[in-house]
């Protein structure tokens, strides 16, 4: 019985009310939507800006896990250099053993993960030390690895 009572009200505000609500709902006569053609042109837009955007962002994803996979190489390499400064040796055994011996003698704080998924190999013969990755291969300035090379 309330609610009917508010329901009532004078022609002029019914006019007013009317009036607002045409504002919302009404648009430029010669605004007919989107056609067929401006529909297929978007996509065709969207599709091309697509095509160049994605291939960049793989490649700097690529890009970030080799500058990654570089710095991990640099790693590995000063804490061999380390440890024949101290050692007058290199650690001895599988790539998997030299890396655990940096980590449990503190020349490494954790035993790094090639980023792209890849492995790291550390060669050591005639008192050289070669560290390279599966994916990557050999990575970063190799000259200041052995401390025997002339
Ligand atoms: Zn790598």
């Amino acid at each position: 019985m309330h609610g009917k009572r508010e329901r009532q009200i004078s022609p002029f505000q019914r006019r007013q009310r009317g009036q607002e609500r045409q504002r919302f709902i009404s648009y430029p006569a010669n605004d007919r939507g989107f056609t067929l053609l401006e529909l297929m042109v978007s996509v065709f837009i969207i599709s091309v800006l697509m095509a160049i955007a994605i291939p960049n962002l793989r490649g700097s994803g690529e890009k970030a896990q080799k500058a990654a996979c570089e710095s991990d190489q640099r790693l590995i390499r000063t804490a061999l250099d380390s440890y024949w400064v101290e050692n007058h040796s290199y650690p001895t055994g599988t790539t998997d053993e030299i890396v655990n011996t940096l980590v449990s003698d503190k020349y490494l704080q954790a035993k790094p993960k090639e980023p792209s998924g890849g492995q790291f190999s550390v060669i050591i013969s005639n008192d050289t030390a070669q560290v390279s990755c599966s994916v990557h291969g050999e990575l970063g300035d190799t000259d200041g690895v052995s401390p025997t090379t002339p």
